[in-house]
């Protein structure tokens, strides 16, 4: 950064000061939450064991996964669970903010003990009439900045069904609620891609992606998830 932008950085966040969500301590205008609270946060430990699929305790939740490698930030519980639930209902920037923040530590901690990385992230889409009624894709509003720009992709994967909302659904209504709610028509022969979510509950809808994007040739599918909430935990 040159320091004339860090000058003017300086100068915003003095006119326009930022606070972190959890403490209140002033902090920088890029972030949302301040370096000492991000060290407290419960994450998943993602340093030693990058997939989570080999975690007993999450196989147990999650017995029927069709992907390859899941990769999560934190269990669905506070801060977490305000913050997404902000975000996907009034978009609220700082809290946008901070989950970049952990997204981009547990990225760093995962891709640190993995041999092998997606070429390409997959964005879930949401149904055009969704889409439009909030106007905003929260899942690439967070992501798309912790990822590399050419690495992201949000057309491979069309929902061309609309379907009905996941959490109203039992885990067997909510398999048979995904039939046919995605196509892929691009080939993706010999890749290995990655499905991007924020929240995954039974799993059902990134395995009906995971279904679809291996019918196209993906040779693997990786699942990343802001938070895990599986039903009944
Ligand atoms: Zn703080």
């Amino acid at each position: 950064m040159s320091s004339l932008s860090e000058r003017t950085s300086a100068l915003f966040d003095w006119f326009f000061p930022s606070f972190c969500t959890q403490c209140q301590t002033p902090i920088k205008a890029s972030q949302g939450i301040c370096d000492c609270c991000l060290n407290d946060l419960p994450l998943l430990d993602l340093s030693t064991q990058a997939n989570l699929l080999h975690r007993p305790d999450i196989i147990e939740f999650f017995p029927d996964c069709q992907f390859d490698h899941l990769i999560a930030c934190a269990w669905y519980r506070p801060p977490f669970d305000n913050w997404l639930s902000q975000l996907k209902f009034s978009n609220q920037i700082y809290y946008k903010k901070a989950l970049q923040q952990v997204i981009k530590q547990q990225l760093a901690a995962s891709k640190l003990c993995c041999e092998h990385w997606p070429e390409l992230f997959i964005i879930l889409p949401l149904h055009n009439k969704r889409f439009l009624q909030r106007g905003y894709n929260q899942v690439a509003q967070t992501w798309a900045a912790c990822l590399p720009a050419d690495t992201i992709n949000l057309n491979y994967l069309q929902r061309p069904k609309k379907t009905k909302a996941q959490s109203s659904l039992t885990k067997a209504k909510r398999i048979k609620n995904l039939q046919g709610a995605f196509v892929c028509k691009d080939d993706l022969t010999g890749k290995t891609v990655a499905i991007v979510d924020d929240v995954m509950t039974t799993g059902a809808t990134l395995n009906a992606a995971t279904v679809v994007l291996k019918e196209a040739g993906a040779e693997q599918v990786w699942a990343f998830v802001t938070c895990l909430t599986p039903l009944g935990r």
